[in-house]
């Protein structure tokens, strides 16, 4: 191939990115301008004010409540010294650019109005006809006619002047003024500046938004449409990740902080592009996009990165492997995420001793063993070096049982080899602090609702943290003797439970509904909906991750102190340990708790057995923490 041949650009397999992206944007998504509809997720809550297309923005209500002002209303409402919100809502008109202009006064008369109501001519001279000019008004979307021997209506005629004489502007700039006026105050996304792929790489971003029940911040979205647009690339994916990070750095500082969507931008279009033939070829896995169903829909790993893994052959045969798990339900994509943290590792070692690891023969016993010693000298509990080294042996095992490749006959662990699990002390909550927990006051202390609610759930039902997370929206049943009883799913045995609670738990439920019901009118999924982020409309549940954050900073304001006045710590498994332990020792039959706390589920003789031997296990040493 010459020189000139190898420069042109592939058009076969361009031309098939740029139909792969027309099949998968949607009408709706494909134009210019594009202005959310109310109650479309990418707008969040949207502007509470009437007629306001705003993004949701400035929070009155406080954060998490889904409530919001936009930016232009927020600042009104800041400017007037933060009145009383709800009547200074109700009597707010939506922005200027958007109100629609008032015709002139004077009956049969089509101009718009100049001043008192009336266009110039009927301001001049009362009454008679008044002349109008040849078309519309050249304002985008004016449908008044013009004025005689001009371009304009009256009312944009007189605004055009005003303006004229602040600062000289010719027709054509004042135009486009107006129109970035009401495109910022609807709330638009601009899409104008780019043309042809990376437009429909941008609309695309939008709908996988939108689909996804995210918020877009219109203007970040329009900065970005303009970084794209002055760089004049073919595709957003001509670029690197690490190309466009460095150009949204090094351009003005208003594009400072771009370069996180952008990469977010290109991971979407890389799956689109990789994951329409199949969604396993990426070397980017997120979850909710392979074909697994909802059985992991409550783990807590949204993504598997196995790009990470710098050795070809090494990536390749832990997709073929973590894909075999998956799939057989035989292990938890966190539990993936963890054996891929193990590998991570094993390269780091690899290079830190200068072997090459090139193929599989050369991962030798040798090595595995100096791996050994090698973990047992990181700073890492002892648990955390088993598990290292476990799933390394996990993986192994694996690739030799399948054969996937050929690996050297003693390249593998023992179980006897690995360092041993050193034996937690029981992990239930002592009385002490689970009064200090329980009091109102110090659940006052949390902050917001909505982790209170969790925080209640979880201590008097002893749910696992994410079962109670996925809790749906409605999760009372009242039984016929009128008691409550709570709905849930238990993720680890896949099956649905219910639990009687408390008339307490049953009262904030209700309030938490309440709650829900005001900050998400179109209703949530969820009883515990994420808190803030981009999660105005409720689709969202409340994750892990952030309840581990507020727990653990309540817990530290509290100061918690034992019996014996030392400091505790606890975390969100723990109330499930002390719910067990409270009811032993109020006497209720193990039978009742273990089903209280849907432990043992599943096939009925492997129960049949499980339960004898538990109990068993329960008669040898009275209580037993781990039977739960
Ligand atoms: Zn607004
Ligand atoms: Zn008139
Ligand atoms: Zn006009």
């Amino acid at each position: 191939m010459t020189r000139a041949l190898a420069a042109v650009p592939d058009l076969g397999e361009r031309s098939g990115w740029e139909r792969l992206l027309l099949e998968s944007v949607r009408l709706e998504f494909r134009v210019e301008v594009l202005v959310a509809a109310q109650g479309s997720p990418l707008l969040g809550s949207g502007c509470a004010v009437a007629g306001c297309t705003g993004y949701a923005y400035h929070r009155p209500w406080g954060r998490g409540t889904g409530r919001a002002l936009c930016s232009m209303h927020g600042q009104e409402w800041r400017r007037q010294g933060s009145p009383e919100i709800d009547a200074w809502v109700a009597s707010a008109k939506p922005p200027r650019a958007l109100r629609p202009l008032g015709a002139c006064a004077v009956s049969g008369c089509r101009r718009s109005a100049w001043s008192w109501g009336r266009c110039r001519a009927h301001r001049l001279r009362r009454e008679g006809t008044s002349e109008v000019g040849d078309g519309f008004c050249r304002v985008d979307g004016c449908k008044f006619p013009t004025m005689p021997e001009r371009s304009l209506c009256d009312t944009h005629q007189d605004r055009y002047r005003a303006r004229n004489d602040i600062k000289p502007l010719d027709l054509e700039t004042y135009l486009r003024l107006v129109r970035a006026e009401r495109e910022r105050a609807a709330g638009a996304y601009v899409l104008r500046p780019v043309s042809g792929t990376p437009r429909l790489e941008l609309q695309y971003l939008l709908q996988h938004e939108a689909d996804s029940g995210r918020q877009v911040n219109p203007r970040r979205f329009n900065d970005l449409v303009g970084l794209v647009a002055g760089e004049r690339v073919p595709s957003v994916l001509s670029r690197e990740v690490e190309e466009w990070h460095r150009v949204a750095e090094t351009d003005s500082r208003r594009y400072a902080a771009l370069g996180a969507l952008l990469a977010y931008a290109h991971e979407r279009l890389c799956e689109l592009r990789d994951g329409a033939a199949d969604p396993w070829a990426p070397d980017r896995w997120r979850m909710a996009r392979l074909p697994l169903g909802t059985e992991y829909a409550h783990d807590k790993t949204r993504s598997l990165n196995f790009a990470a893994i710098r050795r070809g052959w090494l990536r390749d045969l832990l997709k073929r492997w973590a894909r075999h798990r998956l799939q057989s339900g035989t292990m938890a994509p966190q539990g993936v995420s963890h054996a891929l943290w193990s590998f991570k590792e094993l390269e780091r070692f690899c290079d830190l001793s200068n072997r090459e690891l090139a193929d599989a023969a050369q991962l030798s016993r040798r090595l595995l063993e100096d791996f050994l010693d090698h973990v047992a000298r990181l700073p890492l509990a002892k648990n955390s070096q088993h598990g290292m080294l476990r799933h390394v042996k996990v993986v192994l095992d694996d690739v030799e049982r399948h054969g996937w490749v050929r690996l050297q006959r003693d390249a593998r662990y023992f179980r006897d080899e690995l360092p041993s699990q050193s034996h937690a002390l029981p992990r239930f909550i002592d009385e002490t602090v689970m009064r200090q927990l329980e009091s109102e006051e110090a659940l006052a202390r949390i902050g917001d609702e909505t982790t209170i609610t969790a925080v209640i759930v979880l201590m008097e039902t002893g749910l696992r943290s994410q079962d109670a997370l996925l809790l749906e929206a409605d999760p009372i049943v009242v039984l016929a003797d009128g008691s409550p009883v709570l709905r849930f799913v238990n993720h680890k045995r896949r099956r649905e439970a219910a639990i009687p609670i408390s008339g307490r738990l049953l009262a904030r439920i209700r309030y938490q509904q309440q709650r829900n019901a005001q900050a998400f009118p179109n209703g949530s999924p969820w009883l515990l909906p994420a808190i803030g982020g981009r999660n105005g409309q409720g689709q969202q549940p409340y994750s892990y991750g952030t309840l581990l954050t507020r727990l653990t900073k309540w817990l530290a304001g509290l100061e918690l102190r034992d019996a014996q006045g030392a400091p505790v710590t606890v975390t969100p498994h723990q109330f499930r340990h002390t719910l067990g332990t409270r009811m032993i020792n109020e006497d209720i039959p193990l039978e009742v708790i273990r089903r209280m706390l849907d432990h043992y589920a599943g096939d009925p003789v492997k129960r049949r057995e499980r339960r004898r031997r538990c109990d068993a296990d329960f008669r040898r040493r009275g209580v037993d923490r781990r039977a739960f």
